[in-house]
Order: structure tokens, then sequence, then C-alpha cells
């Protein structure tokens, strides 16, 4: 075991700065290794000390460096591996703890080394507890959400060229995905609806308001997986979308602990609720305690744009 050495696997994706800064935190030395373009290897150059580069991908996908990637990871046994969430980093992560037969712990947010032992803290039940694993005796493979574009200020490391052989697999077709476009993540205001809603032509009553105020329309899971009045990736939640916004109105929305770890990121959460002990009214910044179907069409008039 290399007990200086923390490394990061990296597919073809400029978006590695949590995996540096997390290598940082426990390996006197990092070392990545990169199974994409030499764009993305040089990207790494100025912010690690060590830059293992896979060759030109060409026309393989990620997955086919997997074994490659793999032996050099198991050659080396670091005390740390770590890769990102995102579909090329979980191929390449998955394949390097195969081959070091040790599990891969995911969303983890920070590392300790402390002795021979690694401690791994993990956001676990959707973000409202955190969890501490202790890892002895092995390399602790992790995965991170990839950050943003690494902004090194060190030396520049040499490329170190590695001549490797991927798996005979070739990406013949790209084409985009026709998607229901919902940009709920970069919104910042969000009309969120739930089970106080009666009928599926009332959706237009919230998206009314949602058009007034220049945001997007959400709900809660019953509204898109119980009676589908919309689609699943508008609903918000522990098994549903993770949001951010300025503002959230939740309205005729009970604030069921797994409807509101979706929005604990909102800076201002307004709740429109017909029960005054509804949970919601004590996760709220201001609440209004009356019938949505008379509160949204007053707010939308008073906003001047109502149907
Ligand atoms: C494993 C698991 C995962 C889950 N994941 C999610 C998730 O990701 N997201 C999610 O949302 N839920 C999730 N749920 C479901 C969650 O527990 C709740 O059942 C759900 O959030 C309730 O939705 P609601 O608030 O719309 O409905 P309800 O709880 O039925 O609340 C409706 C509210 O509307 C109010 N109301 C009624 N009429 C009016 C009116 N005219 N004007 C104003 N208010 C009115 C009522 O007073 C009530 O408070 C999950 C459940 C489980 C078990």
């Amino acid at each position: 075991m290399n007990s200086a050495q923390s490394w990061i696997v990296v597919a073809d994706d400029t978006a590695a700065s949590g995996l540096v800064d997390l290598a940082r935190s426990v390996g006197d030395e990092v070392v990545a290794v990169v199974a994409g373009r030499r764009e993305v290897a040089s990207s790494l150059a100025s912010a690690v000390d060590r830059v293992l580069w896979l060759g030109e991908p060409d026309q393989a996908p990620v997955e086919a460096y997997g074994p490659a990637v793999a032996a050099v990871v198991a050659q080396a046994t670091p005390r740390t591996v770590i890769g990102a969430t995102s579909p090329g980093g979980r191929a390449l992560l998955g394949a390097v703890a195969a081959a070091l037969r040790v599990p891969v712990l995911a969303g983890v947010s920070a590392l300790e080394a402390d002795g021979d032992q690694v401690v791994v803290t993990r956001s676990v039940l959707g973000g409202i507890a955190e969890h501490r694993t202790a890892v002895q005796g092995g390399t602790t493979v992790v995965a991170v959400d990839p950050g943003g574009a690494v902004a090194g200020d060190g030396d520049l490391a040499p490329l170190e060229e590695l001549a490797v052989t991927p798996l005979a697999a070739t990406v013949t077709e790209v084409r985009p995905a026709a998607v229901a476009g919902a940009d709920l993540g970069g919104a910042r205001t969000v009309v969120g609806v739930g089970r106080g809603l009666k009928a599926r032509e009332d959706v237009a009553l919230v998206s009314d308001l949602a058009a007034a105020l220049g945001g997007e329309l959400a709900c809660s899971r019953p509204l898109a997986e119980g009676v589908d009045w919309l689609p699943k990736e508008r609903y918000i939640g522990i098994s549903g979308q993770h949001i951010a916004p300025d503002l959230y109105l939740a309205l005729g929305i009970s604030g069921q602990l797994q409807h509101m770890v979706g929005v604990r990121g909102a800076k201002v959460i307004v709740a429109v609720n017909s029960d005054k002990n509804a949970p919601v009214f004590s996760q709220c910044d201001f609440g209004v305690v009356g019938d949505m179907y008379e509160v949204v069409p007053a707010l939308t008039a008073a906003l001047g744009t109502g149907s």
C-alpha cells in the first residue's frame, strides 16, 4: 500500500475539481489517470503531481478503458482512489473497485486519513444525515460529484502517455435524446403543487402562476407517480429532484419529509395550505392558511398576467 498517494480516475470530462480537492485532502502526492482526450489530461497538469494519459480515445467509449485503468491503479495500490459520479466516472471506478476487490463508497463529502485507516463522510437518506465510515487495510475507493473545471496553480506535470489497448468497442452514433425540458435545477423560482389540487385541468391554475413569476412548475410525488398529472422529472423530493431556487412556493403540499428534503437548498419557502396544522408551516418562511383555489388566482391576478 502506497499511503502517500491519492489517485483520481478521470473519464473524458474536464470537470474534476471535486476529485482533485478530495485527493489533496488525504494524499501528499496526487496522481491522475485519464481515459479521455489530451485536453482533459492537460487540464489537470497544473493541479496534480503526475498525469497518466491513456492516449486519444478515438471512437472507443470510456467503458472500454475500464480494465486498463483498473490494472494501472491496482499495480500502484494507492491509499485512496477517487472517481466522479458521472456516467463515465462510475464506469471507470467500478472497474477499479472490482480489480481491487473492494467496494465503492458513493456520495462522499470528506475524507480524513487517520493512522492506517481512511475515514469517509457520506451524505445519506437524501441528504438529511451523514455516515462516517472507517476503512482499514486496503485501498479506499470513493465516488464524488465532479465539481467544476480544475483551477491549478502548481507547476505543469508532464503527461506520461501509457500505451494501452482498450476493449474492442466503438461508438458508432451519437444522437441527442428528445427530452421534455424541465430545468428545475437552474430555476430561480419554482412553484410546486401537491394533492391540494383536485383535478388535472386545474394544473393550469398553478402553471399560470408559475408563468407570471417567470418560474418552473413542479409537484409532489403523488401528482407525478400517482395520478400522472405532471411528468416524473418535475417532482421534488428524496426520490425526485433536489432544487435550490431563490423562491419555492408549496401549494397544497402537506410538507412531508420526503418532499421537503428536495427543497432544503431553497432560499425562501412560501406555503399555501388550507390546514393550519399542516407540517409545511413549520418549515416555511411565509405561510398562507387558505384555499389555494382562492389564493393562487388572486396572486396571479396581482402579478397581472392570469389567464
Ligand atoms: C420511500 C418514499 C419516498 C418518497 N419520495 C417522495 C418524493 O421524492 N417526493 C414527494 O413529494 N413525496 C415522496 N414521497 C411521498 C411523501 O411521503 C408524501 O406522501 C407526499 O409528499 C405527499 O404529497 P402532498 O403533500 O402533495 O399530499 P398530501 O400529503 O396528501 O397533502 C396535501 C395537502 O394539501 C392540502 N390541501 C387540500 N386541499 C387544499 C386546498 N384547496 N388549498 C390548499 N391546500 C389544500 C392539505 O391540507 C394537505 O396538507 C415518498 C414516500 C416514500 C414512502
